[in-house]
């Protein structure tokens, strides 16, 4: 909405971006000086706009939300469509995101990291949990198999809060429900007790939302980039706001990387 009211409802000044339909090779995956100049007119009113942070709030969460899609429907093998759907969609917010507000490593502890959510939405890895827990019931949180709901049905729950923050109605932490809101929800499972064995990297994680949330930058690179300036400069990242570069499959094989916790 704050973007729709910065360009007073002109959205057809944000430029266009179908090239990323064609899925070039890597070696052409850089931006072009005539789409980075097209965005100068919409880059200046939001920069100016009072509403900036908000634009840039929103911007930065249907990025995340694209994202989500694309990690949902890449499972779906019988469902291309969806995924190339949100892989476009990922492509026109991150554009949107880089090229107004910017992308960047992020540096803490004397290291670079790349926390690009587009291109690690490229990076097709995810952390799958090797764990002994308790399942509970999202409802009533007796132990899911030994409960009266079933896991297929609707049930009508008046949202509470329990004591440890998690919501009656979707059994989360951070939701909309407020106290005392009717809420239409199929039971959930909770880990109670969770005794963590292992994580491993996987091509499809249980959890599809369970990725990477950044990658170390080798010194090499870091120093190539920086060039004489100082450790702790900024490190722009260009990659979000070109054509894509395809995706990598860094490890082949249900099990690849273990990282023991015990
Ligand atoms: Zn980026
Ligand atoms: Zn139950
Ligand atoms: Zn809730
Ligand atoms: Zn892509």
């Amino acid at each position: 909405m704050d973007l729709i009211t910065c360009l007073s409802g002109r959205l057809e000044e944000i430029p266009g971006h179908d090239f990323y339909r064609q899925n070039p090779p890597r070696a052409c995956a850089r931006v072009s000086p005539v789409v980075n100049r097209s965005w100068e007119p919409v880059r200046r009113k939001v920069q100016s706009y009072h509403g900036r942070s908000e634009i840039e709030k929103h911007a930065r969460q249907s990025l995340s939300a694209a994202i989500s899609a694309f990690n949902f429907f890449d499972e779906l093998s019988n469902r291309p469509d969806l995924a190339e759907m949100a892989h476009i969609q990922a492509h026109r917010s991150g554009e949107l995101v880089g090229q107004i507000f910017g992308c960047t490593a992020e540096h803490k502890d004397g290291e670079y990291w790349d926390v690009c959510a587009l291109q690690l939405m490229h990076l097709r890895v995810g952390l799958s949990a090797g764990m002994n827990t308790v399942r509970c019931c999202s409802i009533c949180s007796e132990e899911i198999d030994l409960c009266e709901h079933q896991l297929d049905e609707l049930y009508t729950v008046i949202a509470d809060r329990k004591e440890d923050g998690t919501c009656t109605a979707c059994g989360r932490t951070s939701c909309n429900h407020a106290v005392g809101d009717s809420v239409d929800c199929y039971p959930g499972v909770l880990h109670r007790d969770v005794e963590l064995n292992e994580v491993s990297m996987v091509r499809f994680p249980r959890d599809p939302l369970a990725r990477l949330a950044g990658v170390q930058m080798d010194e090499e690179t870091v120093t190539k980039i920086l060039d004489g300036r100082p450790m702790g400069g900024t490190i722009s990242c260009h990659r979000c706001i070109g054509p894509c570069g395809g995706f990598s499959y860094p490890f082949e094989g249900p099990d690849i990387l273990k990282m023991d916790f015990l």
